[in-house]
């Protein structure tokens, strides 16, 4: 499943002002956390139990007159490819100007949804000037004000209606999907568990000529690869490498049920790695990390360590992922790379039975039970496992609003404690009763 919400347009429409309106609550909570870059122009949002990514496409523009209309266009053709449905956002205090037209033409062109969003209508008066937007040939317009947010309610209600279904668990293939940095030795990998059986090795193409799912049928798993590696070079503006790498990491991270996160040995763990690790957690996504090139370090007995505990520094509050260390090109621990998959894989799809669950946690929840707050006491009654693609908990109580986060950090830690959730992101709520 991947929904992904596009929104397109010349610069100074409201592009990243309506990106921020709908990503605003997630943003501040991972900024909060992990001090990652603000600069990102991707991310994900909700609305009414669908939850989706959003791309700016304006941050990946440079600033330079002579490229900008030509990397716009370009942005434009990849957006069309890549996307589910594409926002075209229009200024209407300008009205319609000789861009708004160029990239009117490619996008009639598309086979995609594409929605026109007039912007800046503050107030109802605008609304006259609003029809003249129908003349771009796109069909029904809507009409929003990012600055306010109105308007963008019913926008969403209909572009939610073009998402694809969470498509059915059961009999699925796991799907992998290996993301990382150019030359961190992403296809070294894929080509190693290639090797030499090529006729086990299906590729299958996916929804644009060079998606490229493949599959293994090999080392005793059946799964699927989601190939990212091949991905350089298709763009001509050279701005725009980085937003089509963007685009195709999210949709493969969208694609897949267990991201694997490679990095070189000596580059380390970089902020790009981290928003990839961040947009994988906040995705439900199971996830592992590959350290490659281990062959380049110099190491002593205390390397894995200094190496594992750096990682966690950045990752925390999840930290409960494996690392494996790996180096392609002497051959060394790419399977332990697909058996951890596979096990988180598994992790991820894990059902605890309720009575098993109320076994361990009742009686360390009475050992430990939540704070006092100004003189109440949290009964917690049960809990059970909520049925889903990834791990989620409810425990039952009598005020659910006086539990705070170090608790529910307690008590994710407890259930890794005592059942095997690593590499997949873990819901913890509590509930009246
Ligand atoms: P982008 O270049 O398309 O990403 O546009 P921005 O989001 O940076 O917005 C460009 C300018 O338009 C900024 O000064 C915004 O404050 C302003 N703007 C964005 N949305 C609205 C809106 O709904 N109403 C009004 N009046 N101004 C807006
Ligand atoms: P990608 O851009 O992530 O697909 O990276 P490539 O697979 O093309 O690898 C980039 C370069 O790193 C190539 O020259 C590889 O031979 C090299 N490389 C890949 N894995 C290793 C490794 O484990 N150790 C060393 N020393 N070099 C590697």
């Amino acid at each position: 499943m991947s929904n992904i919400v596009a929104i397109v347009g010349r610069p100074n429409v409201g592009k990243s002002t309506l990106y921020n309106r709908l990503t605003e609550t997630r943003k501040a909570i991972v900024d909060d956390f992990s001090g990652v870059t603000r600069d990102r122009h991707y991310g994900v949002s909700e609305w009414t139990d669908h939850k989706f990514t959003v791309i700016d496409t304006g941050g990946y523009v440079a600033n330079s007159e002579d490229v900008f209309e030509a990397a716009i266009r370009e942005q434009v053709i990849i957006a069309i490819e890549e996307a589910s449905v594409i926002l075209f956002m229009v200024d209407v205090t300008t009205g319609i100007t000789d861009l708004d037209d160029e990239i009117a033409t490619l996008l009639r062109r598309s086979q995609k949804p594409v929605f026109v969003v007039v912007n800046k209508l503050d107030n109802n008066s605008q609304l006259a000037d609003s029809t003249e937007f129908y003349s771009l040939g796109l069909g029904e317009i809507y009409t929003i004000s990012s600055m306010t947010g109105s308007g963008t309610g019913e926008l969403l209600d209909e572009v939610v209606k073009h998402f694809e279904d969470v498509e059915l668990e059961e009999n699925a293939r796991p799907k992998y999907a290996i993301i990382g940095r150019p030359n961190v030795g992403k296809s070294s990998i894929i080509n190693s568990l290639i090797g030499e059986e090529r006729n086990i090795v299906t590729p299958i193409a996916g929804t644009t000529r060079d998606s490229i799912h493949i599959h293994f049928n090999k080392y005793g798993h059946d799964f699927m690869l989601i190939d990212t590696a091949g991905l350089r070079k298709k763009t001509k503006v050279k701005e725009n490498i980085e937003f089509y790498s963007v685009m195709r990491t999210i949709k493969a991270l969208e694609e897949a049920d267990v991201v694997i996160i490679m990095i070189d040995a000596v580059e380390g763990f970089e902020a790009q790695d981290m928003n990839i690790f961040h947009l994988a957690e906040k995705n439900k996504k199971g996830i592992v990390i590959v350290v490659n090139k281990w062959d380049l370090i110099e190491k002593n007995n205390k390397t894995v360590k200094v190496f594992e505990e750096t990682i966690r520094e950045k990752t925390a509050p999840f930290t409960d992922v494996p690392i494996v260390f790996t180096s392609v090109t002497e051959k060394q621990r790419v399977l332990k790379v697909i058996e951890t998959a596979n096990q988180v894989y598994y992790n991820r799809a894990r059902k605890v039975p309720t009575s098993k669950l109320n076994d361990v946690m009742l009686p360390i929840i009475e050992k430990y039970p939540p704070p006092s707050i100004k003189g109440k006491y949290v009964k917690i009654k049960y809990a059970t496992q909520i049925a889903g693609t990834s791990p989620m908990f409810a425990f039952f109580c009598n005020l659910p609003q006086y539990v705070k986060e170090p608790y529910y950090r307690f008590i994710e830690n407890q259930l890794r404690e005592n059942f095997e959730f690593s590499g997949a992101p873990i819901q913890v709520w509590f509930r009246q009763k």
